[in-house]
């Protein structure tokens, strides 16, 4: 069957499958994404965008987030329509000052000219130049609308039940709308996807791992960069909004946080003193349970694939290019053995 005569369902419209529905359409596949909602109504919707290069050489997701700079840098030039920020994170949290070297780091007199707003700014931080920060939400809706002006089609309030299959093939989806059939499905639907693999006695196991998205009204912009420390991680919206991701507390008082938040920021940043709370919001992050990104065939049947690792808005644009590539020209070799979905029903491969 030629190209453009197969059709791959996604399943999931959060960043990652916009990301990889736009990189088959822009290759002349036929594609459909099926979303229970509508786009960037899961983890993406709730996310804070920083595009996050830094990681150890042993980090098991180290191949994509090293990837992630410049392969957003490369879909910002196909897809005009993208906003990305590009002016580094600037990061004092003590993970960081204790795992970079001494000579990486900006002394106090450097972190205040690149962030002049800082009341007493740290003795040190690690500044990532290559850093960046892109609107999630915006970014998926993007990505879907170039996806469908090259011929894909987006339903949304379409929750995919279960699949249909001959033998051991996946041949499509259900859904209370009907059956959708195709030669191949892709599984992009972040914690969505261990139950619809267990009704199939297929374990992957995926938690959510819940985190909050703050957004505060200011009148300045008082922040350059992208700030991350154990007080706050906070950068501008495209509006001038401050945005800030927090932890989920133990104990469950998110109006705590939000509070806390806001006195760290106002105590940080000259400038923000009359800042306001606008709105808050809950996500959970899909996290596959060994922490290591999740790409690739199930093998327990033929036509299904699985796409789901964190922080997934970094390594977006990169898992976009590299599932593509194998959905049209067969298993890749650049996308490692341990991120094979095999690894959960033979644990001997991790
Ligand atoms: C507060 C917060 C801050 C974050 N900050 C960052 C950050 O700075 N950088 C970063 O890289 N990452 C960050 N993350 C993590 C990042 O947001 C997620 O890794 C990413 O959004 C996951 O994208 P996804 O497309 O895999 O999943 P989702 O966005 O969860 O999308 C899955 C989609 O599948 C749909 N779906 C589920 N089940 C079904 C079904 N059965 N049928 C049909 N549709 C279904 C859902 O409706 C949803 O739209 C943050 C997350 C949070 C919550």
């Amino acid at each position: 069957m030629g190209l453009p005569d197969r059709h791959i369902i996604i399943v999931g419209a959060g960043i990652v499958g916009a990301s990889i529905a736009y990189h088959l359409a822009n290759r002349g596949v036929k594609v459909t994404v099926l979303d229970q909602n509508h786009p960037a109504s899961g983890a993406t919707g709730s996310s804070f965008g920083w595009i996050h290069s830094t990681v150890s050489e042993d980090a098991p997701d180290v191949l994509l987030r090293r990837a992630s700079v410049a392969d957003w840098h490369r879909l910002e030039k196909e897809v005009p329509e993208l906003w990305l920020h590009w002016a580094g994170a600037l990061s004092y949290d003590s993970d960081t000052l204790a795992s970079q070297a001494k000579e990486k780091m900006l002394e106090q007199a450097d972190i205040a000219r690149l962030e002049p707003a800082l009341n007493t700014p740290p003795p040190r931080a690690y500044f990532a130049k290559q850093d960046g920060a892109v609107d999630p939400i915006d970014a998926t809706c993007v990505l879907l609308e170039k996806a469908c002006s090259l011929g894909a089609v987006l339903k949304t309030q379409t929750p995919v039940l279960g699949f249909t299959r001959e033998g051991n093939a996946i041949t499509g989806v259900e859904t209370p709308q009907g059956t959708f059939n195709a030669d191949c499905v892709v599984l992009a639907c972040g914690t969505g996807i261990s139950p619809l693999l267990s009704a199939m006695a297929i374990s992957l196991p995926v938690s959510a791992s819940p985190a909050i998205l703050l957004r505060y009204g200011t009148p300045d912009r008082a922040i350059n960069t992208l700030l991350s420390g154990d007080d706050m991680e906070v950068r501008h919206a495209r509006n001038g909004d401050i945005l800030a991701a927090e932890d989920y507390p133990a104990t469950g008082g998110i109006d705590e946080i939000a509070s806390d938040a806001l006195t760290a920021i106002t105590r940080r940043l000259k400038g923000t003193g009359s800042a306001r709370l606008l709105c808050q919001s809950v996500g959970q992050r899909p996290v596959p349970e060994d922490k290591c990104p999740v790409m690739g065939f199930i093998s327990e049947v033929t036509g299904l694939y699985v796409a789901v690792m964190h922080p997934a808005v970094t390594c977006a644009a990169t898992v976009g290019r590299m599932v593509s590539e194998e959905l049209i020209g067969g298993n890749s070799s650049e996308i490692p053995a341990s991120y094979r979905p095999a690894r959960f029903s033979n644990p001997k491969l991790k």
